[in-house]
Protein backbone atom coordinates (compact mmCIF):
# COMPACT_ATOMS: atom_id res chain seq x y z
CA UNK A 1 0.00 0.00 0.00
CA UNK A 2 1.16 3.59 -0.54
CA UNK A 3 1.36 5.56 2.34
CA UNK A 4 1.77 9.18 0.21
CA UNK A 5 0.63 10.89 -2.57
CA UNK A 6 2.58 9.17 -5.63
CA UNK A 7 5.10 11.52 -6.69
CA UNK A 8 6.51 12.79 -9.96
CA UNK A 9 9.54 14.76 -10.22
CA UNK A 10 10.10 15.79 -13.78
CA UNK A 11 13.64 17.41 -15.16
CA UNK A 12 13.43 19.76 -17.47
CA UNK A 13 14.99 22.99 -19.18
CA UNK A 14 11.56 24.09 -19.97
CA UNK A 15 9.21 23.87 -17.27
CA UNK A 16 6.62 25.94 -19.11
CA UNK A 17 6.23 23.71 -21.22
CA UNK A 18 4.69 21.49 -18.57
CA UNK A 19 2.67 23.87 -16.67
CA UNK A 20 -0.26 23.35 -18.91
CA UNK A 21 -1.11 19.21 -18.78
CA UNK A 22 -1.39 18.84 -15.74
CA UNK A 23 -3.50 22.09 -14.37
CA UNK A 24 -6.66 20.81 -15.92
CA UNK A 25 -9.13 17.95 -15.39
CA UNK A 26 -8.29 14.56 -13.89
CA UNK A 27 -4.54 15.68 -13.53
CA UNK A 28 -5.86 18.17 -11.75
CA UNK A 29 -8.42 16.60 -9.48
CA UNK A 30 -5.43 13.81 -8.36
CA UNK A 31 -3.21 16.46 -7.52
CA UNK A 32 -6.09 18.23 -5.22
CA UNK A 33 -7.21 14.79 -4.01
CA UNK A 34 -3.97 14.30 -2.21
CA UNK A 35 -2.91 11.18 -4.67
CA UNK A 36 -1.03 12.16 -6.86
CA UNK A 37 2.18 15.10 -6.08
CA UNK A 38 3.89 16.55 -9.66
CA UNK A 39 6.80 18.14 -9.07
CA UNK A 40 8.64 20.06 -12.27
CA UNK A 41 12.61 20.97 -11.74
CA UNK A 42 14.03 23.33 -13.95
CA UNK A 43 17.03 21.99 -14.87
CA UNK A 44 19.37 25.65 -15.08
CA UNK A 45 18.54 25.52 -11.52
CA UNK A 46 21.63 22.72 -11.57
CA UNK A 47 23.94 24.53 -13.91
CA UNK A 48 27.18 25.68 -11.64
CA UNK A 49 27.86 27.88 -15.05
CA UNK A 50 26.76 31.51 -15.03
CA UNK A 51 25.24 31.72 -17.97
CA UNK A 52 23.17 29.02 -16.59
CA UNK A 53 24.01 26.60 -19.77
CA UNK A 54 22.80 22.85 -19.31
CA UNK A 55 24.39 21.49 -23.02
CA UNK A 56 27.99 21.86 -24.92
CA UNK A 57 29.22 20.56 -28.47
CA UNK A 58 29.17 16.94 -29.38
CA UNK A 59 32.57 15.07 -29.05
CA UNK A 60 33.69 13.59 -31.93
CA UNK A 61 31.65 16.67 -33.94
CA UNK A 62 28.37 16.60 -35.96
CA UNK A 63 25.45 17.96 -35.93
CA UNK A 64 23.30 19.66 -32.69
CA UNK A 65 24.12 20.24 -29.01
CA UNK A 66 24.18 17.29 -26.53
CA UNK A 67 23.02 18.03 -22.86
CA UNK A 68 26.03 17.88 -20.06
CA UNK A 69 25.95 15.26 -17.11
CA UNK A 70 26.93 17.70 -14.60
CA UNK A 71 23.31 19.49 -14.26
CA UNK A 72 21.39 16.52 -14.54
CA UNK A 73 24.05 14.75 -11.81
CA UNK A 74 23.39 17.83 -9.28
CA UNK A 75 19.61 17.57 -9.77
CA UNK A 76 19.41 14.06 -9.35
CA UNK A 77 21.22 13.58 -6.61
CA UNK A 78 19.83 16.56 -4.99
CA UNK A 79 16.50 15.08 -5.28
CA UNK A 80 17.54 11.35 -4.25
CA UNK A 81 18.79 12.48 -1.00
CA UNK A 82 14.94 13.07 -0.28
CA UNK A 83 13.74 9.95 -0.63
CA UNK A 84 14.12 6.64 -2.58
CA UNK A 85 13.10 6.46 -6.63
CA UNK A 86 11.16 3.61 -7.95
CA UNK A 87 12.43 4.73 -11.22
CA UNK A 88 14.73 6.92 -12.72
CA UNK A 89 12.59 7.35 -15.93
CA UNK A 90 14.54 8.80 -19.46
CA UNK A 91 11.95 9.67 -21.90
CA UNK A 92 13.70 8.89 -25.26
CA UNK A 93 12.23 7.31 -28.89
CA UNK A 94 14.83 5.04 -28.37
CA UNK A 95 13.24 3.58 -25.14
CA UNK A 96 11.26 0.50 -24.69
CA UNK A 97 7.62 1.90 -26.26
CA UNK A 98 5.14 2.84 -23.31
CA UNK A 99 2.28 0.74 -23.38
CA UNK A 100 -1.00 -0.11 -20.78
CA UNK A 101 1.09 -2.14 -18.87
CA UNK A 102 3.88 -0.57 -18.29
CA UNK A 103 1.53 2.04 -17.72
CA UNK A 104 -1.01 -0.12 -14.98
CA UNK A 105 2.70 -1.32 -13.25
CA UNK A 106 4.25 2.19 -13.09
CA UNK A 107 0.69 3.49 -11.33
CA UNK A 108 1.47 1.18 -8.26
CA UNK A 109 4.99 2.54 -6.94
CA UNK A 110 5.31 5.69 -4.69
CA UNK A 111 8.09 7.75 -6.26
CA UNK A 112 9.31 8.48 -9.73
CA UNK A 113 11.98 10.66 -11.35
CA UNK A 114 11.52 11.46 -15.21
CA UNK A 115 14.37 13.25 -17.21
CA UNK A 116 13.15 15.04 -20.24
CA UNK A 117 16.02 14.86 -22.90
CA UNK A 118 16.42 18.11 -25.81
CA UNK A 119 18.52 18.80 -28.82
CA UNK A 120 20.59 15.75 -29.88
CA UNK A 121 20.07 14.19 -26.44
CA UNK A 122 21.88 13.67 -23.31
CA UNK A 123 25.17 12.61 -22.42
CA UNK A 124 25.34 8.75 -22.26
CA UNK A 125 26.79 8.67 -19.07
CA UNK A 126 23.41 10.11 -17.42
CA UNK A 127 21.50 7.43 -18.97
CA UNK A 128 24.07 4.81 -18.20
CA UNK A 129 24.82 5.44 -14.40
CA UNK A 130 21.54 6.92 -13.40
CA UNK A 131 18.58 5.94 -15.83
CA UNK A 132 16.56 2.81 -14.18
CA UNK A 133 14.11 2.74 -17.43
CA UNK A 134 14.04 4.30 -20.96
CA UNK A 135 10.57 5.20 -22.40
CA UNK A 136 9.49 6.32 -25.67
CA UNK A 137 5.83 7.53 -26.71
CA UNK A 138 5.93 5.67 -30.29
CA UNK A 139 8.31 5.66 -33.45
CA UNK A 140 8.45 8.79 -34.37
CA UNK A 141 11.08 11.86 -32.58
CA UNK A 142 9.91 15.62 -30.90
CA UNK A 143 12.00 17.79 -29.78
CA UNK A 144 11.42 17.25 -26.28
CA UNK A 145 10.88 15.23 -23.80
CA UNK A 146 8.26 17.48 -22.08
CA UNK A 147 5.54 16.21 -24.44
CA UNK A 148 6.20 12.35 -23.83
CA UNK A 149 7.06 12.64 -20.15
CA UNK A 150 3.08 14.82 -19.75
CA UNK A 151 1.72 12.13 -21.41
CA UNK A 152 3.46 9.09 -19.65
CA UNK A 153 2.68 11.09 -16.20
CA UNK A 154 -0.77 11.08 -17.48
CA UNK A 155 -1.20 7.57 -18.45
CA UNK A 156 0.01 6.52 -15.09
CA UNK A 157 -2.33 9.21 -12.85
CA UNK A 158 -5.52 8.37 -14.10
CA UNK A 159 -4.52 4.45 -13.03
CA UNK A 160 -3.63 5.09 -9.49
CA UNK A 161 -6.66 4.03 -7.40
CA UNK A 162 -9.42 6.51 -6.50
CA UNK A 163 -8.30 8.95 -9.00
CA UNK A 164 -11.01 8.19 -11.68
CA UNK A 165 -14.57 8.12 -10.36
CA UNK A 166 -16.90 4.98 -11.03
CA UNK A 167 -18.33 6.24 -14.12
CA UNK A 168 -15.15 7.09 -16.11
CA UNK A 169 -13.84 3.91 -15.22
CA UNK A 170 -10.21 2.90 -16.62
CA UNK A 171 -11.21 -0.87 -16.34
CA UNK A 172 -13.44 -0.79 -20.14
CA UNK A 173 -11.19 1.38 -21.65
CA UNK A 174 -8.59 0.08 -24.44
CA UNK A 175 -6.00 -1.69 -24.03
CA UNK A 176 -7.12 -2.45 -20.43
CA UNK A 177 -8.29 -5.71 -21.23
CA UNK A 178 -7.56 -7.50 -24.98
CA UNK A 179 -10.22 -5.77 -26.25
CA UNK A 180 -10.14 -2.33 -27.89
CA UNK A 181 -13.42 0.35 -26.31
CA UNK A 182 -16.61 -0.26 -27.36
CA UNK A 183 -18.47 2.84 -29.67
CA UNK A 184 -20.30 5.46 -27.34
CA UNK A 185 -23.09 7.85 -27.97
CA UNK A 186 -25.41 10.34 -26.57
CA UNK A 187 -27.97 12.19 -26.80
CA UNK A 188 -29.99 12.86 -29.32
CA UNK A 189 -30.99 9.53 -29.60
CA UNK A 190 -31.46 10.29 -33.37
CA UNK A 191 -29.35 13.30 -35.33
CA UNK A 192 -30.47 14.03 -38.66
CA UNK A 193 -31.73 10.74 -39.17
CA UNK A 194 -28.92 9.18 -37.88
CA UNK A 195 -30.11 6.60 -34.54
CA UNK A 196 -28.20 5.43 -32.01
CA UNK A 197 -28.25 1.58 -31.62
CA UNK A 198 -31.67 0.55 -30.58
CA UNK A 199 -30.08 -2.17 -27.59
CA UNK A 200 -28.71 1.00 -26.06
CA UNK A 201 -31.88 2.51 -25.01
CA UNK A 202 -33.57 -0.53 -24.09
CA UNK A 203 -32.35 -0.40 -20.21
CA UNK A 204 -31.46 -3.96 -20.89
CA UNK A 205 -28.12 -4.72 -18.96
CA UNK A 206 -27.50 -7.58 -20.29
CA UNK A 207 -27.98 -7.42 -23.62
CA UNK A 208 -25.96 -3.83 -23.90
CA UNK A 209 -23.17 -5.64 -22.07
CA UNK A 210 -23.26 -8.46 -24.83
CA UNK A 211 -23.70 -5.88 -27.56
CA UNK A 212 -20.39 -3.56 -26.24
CA UNK A 213 -18.92 -6.84 -25.75
CA UNK A 214 -19.56 -7.92 -29.61
CA UNK A 215 -18.79 -4.15 -30.60
CA UNK A 216 -15.37 -4.46 -28.95
CA UNK A 217 -14.73 -7.54 -30.22
CA UNK A 218 -15.45 -6.37 -33.89
CA UNK A 219 -13.74 -3.44 -33.58
CA UNK A 220 -10.43 -5.35 -32.25
CA UNK A 221 -10.67 -7.93 -35.29
CA UNK A 222 -10.93 -5.16 -37.48
CA UNK A 223 -7.88 -2.44 -36.44
CA UNK A 224 -5.78 -4.45 -34.52
CA UNK A 225 -5.48 -8.75 -34.77
CA UNK A 226 -2.59 -8.57 -33.65
CA UNK A 227 -4.51 -8.13 -29.78
CA UNK A 228 -6.48 -10.85 -30.36
CA UNK A 229 -3.01 -13.18 -30.61
N1 LIG B 1 18.86 12.15 -31.31
C1 LIG B 1 17.85 11.47 -30.58
C2 LIG B 1 16.55 12.25 -30.57
C3 LIG B 1 16.62 13.51 -29.78
S1 LIG B 1 15.08 14.29 -29.69
C4 LIG B 1 17.55 10.13 -31.24
O1 LIG B 1 17.57 10.07 -32.47
O2 LIG B 1 17.25 9.17 -30.55
C5 LIG B 1 15.26 15.24 -28.22
C6 LIG B 1 14.65 14.63 -26.98
O3 LIG B 1 13.25 14.54 -27.14
C7 LIG B 1 15.09 13.25 -26.60
O4 LIG B 1 16.29 13.25 -25.87
C8 LIG B 1 13.92 12.75 -25.78
O5 LIG B 1 14.03 13.16 -24.41
C9 LIG B 1 12.74 13.44 -26.42
N2 LIG B 1 11.98 12.58 -27.34
C10 LIG B 1 11.90 12.73 -28.68
N3 LIG B 1 11.12 11.80 -29.24
C11 LIG B 1 10.66 11.03 -28.23
C12 LIG B 1 9.80 9.88 -28.16
N4 LIG B 1 9.26 9.33 -29.24
N5 LIG B 1 9.54 9.35 -26.94
C13 LIG B 1 10.09 9.89 -25.82
N6 LIG B 1 10.91 10.95 -25.83
C14 LIG B 1 11.20 11.52 -27.01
Amino acid sequence: MRMAAMRFDIITVLPGLLEGPFAHSILQRAQKKGLAEIVVHNLRDYSANKHRSVDDYPYGGGSGMVMSIEPFAACIEHLKAQRVYDDVIFMSPDGQVLNQSTANQLSGVQNIMILCGHYKGIDQRIRDLYVTREVSIGDYVLSGGELPAAVLVDTVVRLIPGVLSDETSALSDSFQGELLDAPVYTRPAVWRGVKVPDVLLSGNEAMIDEWRYDQALERTRARRPDLLE
